[in-house]
C-alpha cells in the first residue's frame, strides 16, 4: 500500500472544527488509496502555556519534568485526531511517542532521532488500519524518559516517518499556501514559490523563515523525502503549496530565490582582547558551553599582528547570536573572565539588529551578488554592521528599524516577484 505522511500544525489542529476539516483531508487521502500516518502539533498557544506552567514552577526547572509537561499537548490532538477518523467510519489508532516507540537521544528538550522501529504501526495497518496518528515533537530517551525535540519540532517528527516508513511524500500542513520568496507581511510583492531546493530551503528555515524546522528541512535532504508545504485552511489538489525538493528536480533557478530576516538577533562585542593564538577558542568555547547559538563572527585586524615582535597585540571580536541567548552569552563571557581564561575591557551588547538575508543556489555560478545587494541597501541608506556569507547566501546584519525596507529594496533589485 502507498504510503504518505501528512503533518497538522497547530493552526490547523487549534479547535474542533479544525481538527474535523484537517481530518477531512486525511480522509481524501485514504479514498485515495493511502495508507496514511498523520502527524499532529498541540492546538496553537498550548505548548506556549505548557512551557509557562513550567516556567512559573520551578526557575532552573528538571528539563525530564519540562519535557514531560509540555509533551503532553500533543497527546490530546493525537486522540481527538484518532476519535474524529473513527467517526467519519476510518479506522484510525492514536499514538504517543513512547508507544511507537520513537527512540531519541537524552538531551531533554531538543533530542534528536535514534531510529522509529516500524513494527507496531505496520502491523496496526496489516490489521486494516488505515490511520496511524503520532503525537509530534516528543520521543522516548535510552532511560525510558519522554522528551522532545525542541519548538516546531512536530516537522521533524513528520519528516522521521516518512523516511522511516518510505512514505511516497510528506505533506506539511500550516496555516500559509506555501513558501514564498519573502514573508508577505514585509513586502506585498512576495510571490510563492511552486518548487524550492533543500539547500536553499534549509537556509531559508534558519534564517527565520519560520513555515518549516530547520531540522526537519537537514532531515529531508539527508534522507530525500520531497516535502510539500500547503494550506489546511483551502481547498487543496495535487498541485497546491510549495515543493520542496532535489534542486535536480527544478528545470531553472534564478540567482537568488528568496529574502530572508530575522529580528530575533543581536550583536555583542568584546573590545581589546589578545590577538594571540587560542583567544577564539576561549572565546567561543565557553559559549558552546552555555549552549549559545554564535552565528556571524568578526574579528578585526589589529593595528599590528600578532608576532614575536608583538606579542601585546590586541584587537576586537564581535558575534551573533539569537536575543534570547544574551544573558547567557554574557554570563559565559563574565565567567571566562573571572577565571583568568579570557581578556577584554568592555563587552557592549546590541540588541537593536536584524539579520537580513539572500539566498539562491544559482549564486553558485553567478558573480556579482554580493555587489548588487549592497548596492540597493546603499541606495536606501542602511548601513551594514556585520557581513557574512556561504556558498548560496549573503547576510548583513543591520539596525533593526530599517528590516522592512532592506527587505523591499532586495526583493526589488533580485525581481522575486517576477517567476
Ligand atoms: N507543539 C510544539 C511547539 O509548539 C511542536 C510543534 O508544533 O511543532 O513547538
Ligand atoms: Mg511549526
Amino acid at each position: 500500500m502507498p504510503l504518505l505522511v501528512m503533518k497538522f500544525g497547530g493552526t490547523s489542529v487549534a479547535d474542533l472544527a479544525r481538527i474535523k476539516n484537517a481530518a477531512k483531508k486525511v480522509q481524501r487521502e485514504v479514498e485515495r488509496g493511502y495508507d496514511v500516518i498523520v502527524i499532529v502539533s498541540a492546538m496553537s498557544g498550548e505548548t506556549n502555556r505548557l512551557v509557562g506552567y513550567v516556567e512559573g514552577t520551578s526557575k532552573l526547572y528538571d528539563a525530564r519534568e519540562y519535557d514531560a509537561v509540555v509533551a503532553s499537548g500533543e497527546n490530546v490532538t493525537a486522540g481527538l485526531m484518532a476519535l474524529r477518523l473513527q467517526e467519519m467510519g476510518i479506522p484510525a489508532r492514536s499514538w504517543q511517542g513512547w508507544q511507537v516507540p520513537i527512540q531519541t537521544t537524552a538531551q531533554h528538550g531538543s533530542a534528536r532521532f535514534v531510529d522509529i522501529p516500524r513494527a507496531n504501526i505496520d502491523a496496526k495497518f496489516a490489521e486494516g488500519f488505515k490511520v496511524a496518528v503520532v503525537a509530534g515533537f516528543q520521543g522516548l530517551s535510552p532511560e525510558g524518559r519522554i522528551t522532545t525535540l525542541g519548538r516546531g519540532g512536530s516537522d521533524t517528527t513528520a519528516v522521521a516517518f516518512a523516511a522511516a516508513f518510505g512514505a511516497e511524500r510528506c505533506d506539511i500542513y500550516t496555516d500559509v499556501d506555501g513558501v514564498y520568496t519573502t514573508d508577505p507581511r514585509v513586502s506585498s510583492k512576495a510571490r510563492k514559490l511552486d518548487k524550492i531546493a533543500f539547500e536553499e530551503m534549509l537556509e531559508l528555515a534558519s534564517l527565520g523563515a519560520k513555515v518549516l524546522q530547520t531540522r526537519s528541512v537537514e532531515l529531508a535532504m539527508r534522507y530525500k523525502v520531497r516535502l510539500r508545504v500547503l494550506s489546511s485552511f483551502e481547498d487543496t489538489d495535487e498541485t497546491s503549496g510549495t515543493l520542496v525538493c532535489d534542486e535536480e528536480e527544478i528545470m531553472e533557478s534564478k540567482v537568488v530565490s528568496g529574502v530572508a530576516f530575522s529580528r530575533e538577533e543581536a550583536k555583542i562585542t568584546l573590545f581589546t582582547i589578545e590577538d594571540r593564538p587560542g583567544v577564539a577558542s576561549a572565546i567561543f568555547g565557553p559559549l558552546a558551553d552555555a549552549g549559545v547559538n554564535v552565528d556571524m563572527i568578526v574579528q578585526n585586524i589589529s593595528e599590528k599582528d600578532y608576532d614575536d615582535a608583538h606579542p601585546g597585540a590586541v584587537t576586537d571580536m564581535t558575534f551573533s547570536c539569537p536575543i534570547n541567548q544574551v544573558d547567557r552569552a554574557k554570563k559565559a563571557m563574565e565567567d571566562a573572565k573571572a577565571a583568568g581564561k579570557i581578556k577584554y575591557d568592555e563587552l557592549i551588547i546590541d540588541t537593536d539588529v536584524a539579520k537580513v538575508s539572500v539566498v539562491g543556489i544559482g549564486m553558485r555560478s553567478h558573480t556579482g551578488v554580493a555587489a548588487r545587494m549592497f548596492e540597493a541597501l546603499s541606495k536606501e541608506n542602511v548601513n551594514i554592521k556585520v557581513i557574512s556569507t556561504s556558498e548560496i547566501k549573503i547576510s548583513v546584519l543591520i539596525d533593526r528599524k530599517y528590516m522592512e525596507l532592506a527587505v523591499q529594496a532586495l526583493h526589488d533589485v533580485f525581481e522575486l516577484d517576477k517567476a
